[in-house]
Order: structure tokens, then C-alpha cells, then sequence
């Protein structure tokens, strides 16, 4: 990690007030950090504008990661703004409606290729694109959220268990062909969070139940819960951890049944 000042993150993934992301954002803020945010075609630039001045992020780029040449342009900018970057928080997950419903065994080949291209492929794009700003500071941290469905199997969860599986072998590949530029990569596993994404997959509302019923802490998480840990894995804090998938899932993940 850069003891370079100011320190600077860029955040993927805000889509409103409640995306993971958004807390994630706000840790990082209030811990010192300076941020460029990214968003997705007009209306989300509408909603992340005013949350990027909320927190005084400076830099609000767009960015589709499903399109390379957007991918070049962001890191282009940040080059040209920054000439280093410290963290990049990667909090990004597409499926198409109709595979989070459903058997698994229904998803054709455009809807696999989808889901892991922008949930999966998108965290090995941005590293790369982040590579050299990250060498720039003397090292970082790349920081992405997965879900404990890329073990075990949830209903609807579907072809996004697929994908967070492949999501968490990147960090693996990653944090190995990284750490020695002092680069470290990790996921959090998030418990289920009532937000945008998480309501295109059916029956949400039973598995955010279930987890507050059955959780060893008899409650679901907070977006500010994992953002916690995001804050531990972008600084210092965290130097020594790379290559991992960190639960921050009020204990569900330990149960059998
Ligand atoms: P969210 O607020 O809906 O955030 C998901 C973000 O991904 C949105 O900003 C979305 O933008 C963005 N995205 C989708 N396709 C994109 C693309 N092609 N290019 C750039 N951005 C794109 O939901 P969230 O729950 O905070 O999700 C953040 C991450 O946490 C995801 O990886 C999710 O799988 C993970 N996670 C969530 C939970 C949960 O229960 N909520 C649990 C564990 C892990 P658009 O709105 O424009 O599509």
C-alpha cells in the first residue's frame, strides 16, 4: 500500500442510496480517501452525481465494464487526473432477469456468457486497466463483493452462483500475478442486502428473512457492515491479507442446515 497523500479510490457500483457500493464510498471518504466514482448511461448519472458531491468525490466517470473501450477511457482519465490510484472497489453483478428465477439448467449460452462477463470477466478487465496506476503508488488494493452462492446452492441464485465462483477464482489468479507489484486482492461475501440488484432475484425477501431468522447473530447485515471491512482492506490495516474471501455475513455461512 501507497503511504502516498492524498490516498485515492476509485468505486464501482453505486446505483442509489442503497447499493453496497454507496457505504463502501462513504467509509472510504470519511478514512481521508479521495474518490472518482463511476456510473452507467444518463439516468445513473442522475443518481450518482449528487451522491458523489454528498461526499466531495471529485472525479464522476462514466462506465459500462461490458464495453472495453469505456474501460480504457476510465483509466486514460484517472491517468490524466491522478497518475496513481491506491484501491479499486469493484461492486458490479449482472444477470439477466429471467436466470434468477428458475431451474439453472434452463440458462442458454447468451445468458451464461452475460452474467460472467459482467460479473466476473469485469474484476480481471478493471485490474488491468488499474494495474499500472496501482504500480504508480507502490501498491494497493482491489477489493469485489461476492455471495456464499458460489459454494452452496440458493434458490434463484442460479447462474450469479456460477459467476461469483468464477468472480472468486479471479481474486485468486489476481492476488498471485499482483502481489508482488504490493497489490493485494480480495472479495468480501456479503450476507443477504435488501438492494437494487439483490431484487431481481426471486423471492429475495425469503432468503434476507431466512438469514435474519437463522444467522448465529440473529440479524441480516448492513451495507455499512461490509463496508467496515472494505475500509480494513483498502488501508494499511490490511496489508497482510491478499487472495481472500472474507464473510461478512452475521455467521450464516457457518451453518449446515
Ligand atoms: P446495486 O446497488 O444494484 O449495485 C450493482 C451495481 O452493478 C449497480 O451500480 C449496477 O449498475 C452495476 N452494474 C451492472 N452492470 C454493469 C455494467 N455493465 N457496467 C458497470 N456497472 C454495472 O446492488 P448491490 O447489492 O450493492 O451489488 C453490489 C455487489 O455486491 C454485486 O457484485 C453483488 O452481487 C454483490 N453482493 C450483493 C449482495 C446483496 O444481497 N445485495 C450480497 C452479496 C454480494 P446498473 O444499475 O446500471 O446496472
Amino acid at each position: 500500500m501507497s503511504d502516498s497523500t492524498p490516498r485515492r479510490a476509485l468505486v464501482t457500483g453505486i446505483a442509489n442510496e442503497r447499493s453496497i457500493a454507496w457505504a463502501i464510498a462513504r467509509a472510504l471518504a470519511a478514512d481521508g480517501f479521495e474518490l472518482a466514482l463511476t456510473f452507467v448511461g444518463d439516468a445513473l448519472e442522475r443518481r450518482v452525481r449528487p451522491l458523489a458531491a454528498e461526499i466531495g468525490a471529485g472525479l464522476v466517470l462514466p462506465c459500462d465494464v461490458n464495453s472495453d473501450a469505456d474501460i480504457a477511457q476510465l483509466f486514460t482519465t484517472l491517468g490524466e487526473e491522478w497518475g496513481n490510484l491506491d484501491v479499486v472497489v469493484h461492486s458490479i453483478a449482472f444477470a439477466r432477469r429471467e436466470d434468477l428465477m428458475g431451474r439453472f439448467i434452463d440458462t442458454d449460452r447468451e445468458g451464461f456468457r452475460l452474467a460472467l462477463d459482467t460479473s466476473a470477466y469485469s474484476l480481471l478487465a478493471l485490474a488491468r486497466g488499474a494495474h499500472p496506476l496501482l504500480k504508480a503508488a507502490g501498491g494497493g488494493s482491489i477489493i469485489t463483493l461476492t455471495f456464499e452462492g458460489s459454494r452452496r446452492v440458493f434458490p434463484n441464485y442460479n447462474i450469479m452462483g456460477v459467476a461469483k465462483a468464477a468472480l472468486e477464482a479471479c481474486v485468486r489468479y489476481l492476488a498471485a500475478d499482483l502481489g508482488p507489484d504490493g497489490i493485494r486482492v480480495n472479495a468480501i461475501s456479503a450476507g443477504p442486502i435488501k438492494t437494487l440488484s439483490a431484487a431481481g432475484i426471486r423471492n429475495f425477501r425469503d432468503m434476507l428473512r431466512f438469514a435474519g431468522e437463522r444467522a448465529p447473530l440473529r440479524r441480516t447485515v448492513s451495507p455499512e457492515d461490509v463496508a467496515a471491512l472494505a475500509r480494513l482492506l483498502a488501508t494499511t490495516d490490511g496489508s497482510g491479507i491478499t487472495g481472500q474471501v472474507l464473510p461478512v455475513d452475521a455467521g450464516l455461512s457457518i451453518l449446515g442446515i
